[in-house]
């Protein structure tokens, strides 16, 4: 038998955006057609989905990295690359996504609700994209992001309509067995069942699964033994059966005693469990004995208000009523539920707060960056390209980047980091606002050989550039060299 793994860790990895792509249109007699470069596909997203067909968390325990594939780079001609593909990973009904801190951050009920576990980077923009009035021939694209990393647990908490609860050894996998096609293992000692049992059973009409939560022992809502861990698989049971074993030899138990214990266990548990409805099913009624102590526990349950079904699990005595009364609270209970396949997709994925950003300074004389924006965009930029990495700075300096670590004491020179850890970014600051490139060059981005209004050729606009003009703009393309990605080329 397969061990049961009810949490698992899931190292999860998004595919990368493809990046953009460097390319000028050319034609005949259309030298410098302009930007014609596609924008990287998206990267593929890796996603939980619940699947009736997956029942355990194994296949994570087996192989716990999962990968998606990463977004195609552009082309030229305006063709973008096509995405890479999501990795749809099937996780059984009930799995909880949480982070490494234990917070919750999605609750997986329903068939086909899903889970975006790590989200694809965005593809870059390509030379075309960029292009604006203002900046009519990018001589550069942007970069793919990275995709996103996720580090999840992912933990199992049975859906079952009825949790069997009672001490070890009460007969709650026999019960199982008697009522259902599930075959749990049975032993006649504590400790039997490690991971909970789902049955599921036909009373009547009416169809409704059943999972024996083994492992209840006094301290279990406070963790003691492998309490806590069954506790969670109870919390989605809608109706609760006690089992009290009639037929146990030790002299210091008792049904009403047992009973009481598990009682104060589910009220102890975090999620009170005792405002559950409760059945009480009398096991084992076929020893003598076992019927005698039924015989008189039964009218003091039932003067607490309790439903009591005295039963033998192993000679199958009284089954039917229980199942009954069982088929009944949980029609009443599906009755009372407006029933909305929506409301059962509850997604929570990590907020983006791309607000702002923050200027800190060092111990060492040196400035961190962090916000996601400048993050991203450190990200997308080519730094073996001077356009590109001018682009960077022009993004930076309208986030007012350059003006906080200006305030910050930031001298042309310092150290700046943009982000944290392996993918942080270091260099030397050189302020654009001193450096004056744009009184020069005009806005970045531009060719002045390249006319307005390009797409109607235009003879005129290009005679009104002098030589001089044209011998300068030419110099400042062999200083800037493009990057191996380009398809079309300047000429
Ligand atoms: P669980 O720990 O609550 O799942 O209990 P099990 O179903 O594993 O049963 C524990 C022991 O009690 C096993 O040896 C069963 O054969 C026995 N048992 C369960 N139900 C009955 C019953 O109705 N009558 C008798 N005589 N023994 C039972
Ligand atoms: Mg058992």
């Amino acid at each position: 038998m397969a061990t049961f793994v009810d949490r698992v860790t899931l190292h999860a990895a998004a595919g990368k955006g493809g990046d953009g792509c460097v390319s000028v249109h050319r034609e005949k007699f259309v030298p410098l057609g302009g930007p014609d470069g596609g924008s990287g596909g998206r990267g593929g997203d890796v996603i939980l989905v619940v699947d009736p067909g997956v029942t355990t968390l194994l296949d994570f325990h087996h192989s716990p990295h999962r990968n998606a594939t990463s977004g195609r780079q552009g082309y030229g001609s305006l063709k973008n690359g096509p995405d890479g593909d999501d990795l749809i990973l099937g996780v059984p009904n009930g799995t909880v996504v949480l982070t490494k801190d234990g917070k919750v951050l999605a609750d997986l009920v329903g068939t086909g609700s899903r889970f975006v576990a790590a989200r694809g980077g965005q593809g870059g923009l390509g030379n075309a994209a960029l292009s604006s009035s203002r900046r009519r021939a990018p001589g550069f694209a942007l970069l793919g992001e990275p995709g996103e990393k996720r580090t999840l647990i992912l933990e199992l908490k049975s859906v079952a309509d009825i949790g069997l609860i009672g001490f070890p050894s009460a007969g709650k996998s026999s019960l199982i067995v008697a009522i259902s096609a599930a075959r749990p293992k049975i032993a006649d000692y504590p400790f039997t069942t490690l991971a909970p049992n789902l049955g599921v059973v036909q009373a009547g009409e009416s169809r409704f699964t059943v999972a024996d939560v083994p492992g209840l022992i006094p301290g279990a809502s406070v963790g003691k033994g492998l309490g806590l861990e069954f506790l969670r698989h109870i919390e989605r049971c809608t109706t609760l059966v006690h089992v009290l074993d009639c037929g146990a030899l030790e002299s210091d138990r008792d049904p009403i005693k047992d009973f009481e214990i598990i009682e104060s266990e589910l009220k102890n548990y975090s999620a009170d469990l005792s405002d559950r409805p409760r059945l009480i099913a009398l096991n084992k009624i076929d020893l003598p004995d076992g019927k005698a102590i039924a015989d008189m526990v039964e009218p003091k349950l039932k003067a607490r208000g309790f439903q009591v079904f005295q039963v033998s699990a192993a000679a199958r005595i009284g089954l039917s009523e229980l199942l009954f009364a069982m088929a009944k609270t949980v029609n009443e209970y599906r009755a009372a539920q407006k029933f909305d396949e929506k409301a059962r997709i509850v997604l929570r994925p990590t907020p983006v707060d791309d607000r702002g950003f923050e200027v800190i300074v060092n111990d060492d004389g040196s400035f961190t960056v962090l916000g996601t924006k400048p993050e991203r965009w450190v990200h997308q930029t080519n730094f073996s390209n001077a356009e590109a990495i001018g682009y960077l700075a022009d993004r930076l300096a309208s986030f007012g980047v350059e003006k906080e670590l200006f305030k910050k004491g930031a001298k042309a020179g310092s150290e700046v980091r943009i982000g944290n850890g392996k993918e942080a970014v270091i260099f030397d600051w050189e302020p654009t606002i001193e450096a004056g490139a744009e009184l020069l060059a005009g806005p970045r981005g531009d060719d002045l050989r390249i006319p307005r209004g390009w797409e109607k050729f235009d003879d005129e606009a290009i005679d009104q550039l002098d030589d001089e003009e044209l011998a300068l703009q030419w110099e400042n393309q062999v200083a800037n060299p493009t990057t191996p990605r380009i398809e079309g080329e300047i000429r």
